[in-house]
């Protein structure tokens, strides 16, 4: 095993770490998970990069913590969503981040399962989430709209007798292939516009997965593979929440856990490079000047800018995540069918994904620049690693290009103009642009008009 961190103390020291917004059993749970990393996890995350291997054995080994915000009858951890940051920072500071993100979406799948769950669901699934270790994630992207994640313009679903038939086109599913259980999003049966979303819970032998395609830059353990569940016929009681409340699941469970726990993840790869950075500087002398590489002002600003800036980003997402617990009584309260609660902050997790997304990418490089050559070699350091699954952080949707706009825009305009799902004529544009038309080509426009309308 390749030392990056000896232990957890030889890095970035913990008076760094924002631990008011902690408890004491919250820091004591840290306290055991770090370890589980540094036994279970960072020694097998250099060869699962390099090997394209799904992190089985290390999310088994998070134990209890596979259903922390899970209430403890049901062998969860009833933790809330401080805690969900706290342990997702983790396992990309001290573990590995593709075990990080498939965390992350196994419990983004958790919590769509949650929010609305069926005795069946309880007894089949989420009471099973840590005694039989089955692992979750979320399916949403479709192959036809990209990075519109939440618009699955090509799946579908028809109520037929026994249940319903689903069909659903994913083009990125992290952990795919490889799940336990999805939680996934379809038009509803019916559906009339592209808010009317439903979800389900499929099992692993129902769908038919492209894992094999993963082979990425980085987060190369999370196999975010293509994933295809064809017309299958599902009983009744695998609906998830009501027949077009898709919408507000997005709102209320998906991107709220999303959206704090991958900032988390990005923030946590910031913190390991940091981390690295440290130990490596402070060790490594120039016997012709007799420094140490952490003795140049120029290394010190570096890092001293890395810690700051990524430490405004951490008390951002818990800060965020103290709002959401408070509404929630620390995340174990079951909310009323479309109640908004988390779902009212959801332009501040916009800007939290940003914000941490952007920062990862800027402090992996910047780390990597002041640990010098020895960093962008695979070995001893792995910084390498870190540098790679931090560029993930600005593509993964909701992109940070996407993110930006939905944030101007809002602020611009009201969220209504954000349009999500296209249906919001920009009667703007269409005065623009046919004012620059000739008589004729108006008329002609307006004959095509006519007749699509005369087609309903
Ligand atoms: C490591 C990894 C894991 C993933 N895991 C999952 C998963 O588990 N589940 C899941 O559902 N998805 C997952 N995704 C998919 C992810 O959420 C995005 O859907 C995907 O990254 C989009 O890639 P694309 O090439 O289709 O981008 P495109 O949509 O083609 O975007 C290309 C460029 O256009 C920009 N762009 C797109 N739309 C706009 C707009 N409206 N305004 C301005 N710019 C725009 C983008 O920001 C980008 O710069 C994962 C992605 C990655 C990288």
């Amino acid at each position: 095993m390749a030392v990056a961190v000896e232990n957890a103390k030889a890095g970035l020291d913990p008076m760094f770490n924002p631990d008011w917004f902690l408890t004491d059993e919250q820091k004591q749970l840290r306290e055991q998970l770090i370890e589980i990393c540094e036994k279970e996890i960072r020694p097998r995350a250099a060869q699962n990069d390099r090997e394209l291997i799904f992190p089985r054995e290390s999310l088994e080994a998070l134990g209890p913590f596979l259903g922390l915000t899970l209430p403890k009858e049901w062998g969860g951890l009833g933790q809330g969503h401080a805690m969900l940051v706290a342990t997702t920072e983790t396992i990309a500071r001290y573990g590995c981040a593709s075990t990080a993100m498939c965390f992350t979406m196994h419990m983004g799948a958790v919590e769509a399962l949650r929010l609305t769950a069926t005795e069946w669901q309880i007894e089949n699934v989420l009471k099973k989430v840590v005694s039989d270790k089955m692992i979750g994630t979320l399916s949403y992207s479709d192959p036809e709209t990209g990075s519109h994640f939440w618009y699955p313009i090509s799946s579908g679903a028809r109520k037929v007798e026994g249940g319903y038939e689903v069909l659903k086109k994913s083009s990125w599913t992290t952990s795919g292939g490889f799940a336990d259980w999805y939680v996934l999003q379809t038009t509803s049966p019916e559906f009339k516009a592209y808010s009317d979303l439903t979800c389900w819970l499929v099992f692993n032998d129902e769908v038919e997965s492209g894992h094999a395609e993963w082979d990425a830059m980085g987060l190369r353990g999370n196999q975010s593979g293509s994933l295809l569940l064809d017309w299958k016929l599902l009983p009744e009681e695998r609906m998830v929440g009501a027949v077009g409340d898709g919408a507000w699941s997005n709102d209320e469970a998906v991107d709220p856990f999303f959206l704090i726990s991958s900032s988390a993840c990005w923030n946590g790869i910031s913190l390991g490079a940091i981390d690295i950075c440290i130990q490596h500087t402070t060790r490594k002398v120039h016997k012709d000047v007799g420094m140490r590489v952490c003795d140049y002002p120029t290394i010190q600003d570096s890092v001293g800018e890395a810690i700051i800036d990524t430490n405004a980003v951490r008390c951002m997402d818990y800060s965020i995540a103290a709002a959401m617990d408070a509404v929630t009584d620390n995340g174990q309260r079951q909310l009323e069918q479309s109640e908004y609660a988390r779902g009212n902050y959801l332009h501040w997790l916009w800007q939290l994904k940003f914000a941490a997304a952007k920062n990862c990418g800027l402090v992996v490089d910047e780390m990597l620049h002041s640990t010098g050559g020895t960093a962008y070699k695979k070995s001893p350091l792995e910084l390498e690693r870190f540098v790679r699954d931090g560029k993930a952080g600005w593509v993964m949707g909701p992109t940070n290009e996407v993110l930006r706009q939905f944030v101007g825009k809002t602020a611009l305009l009201g969220m209504e103009s954000l349009d999500y799902w296209n249906q919001v004529v920009n009667e703007r544009s269409i005065k623009n642009e046919t004012k620059k038309m000739t008589p004729e080509q108006k008329k002609a426009l307006a004959e095509e008009l006519l007749a699509e309308a005369a087609q309903g």
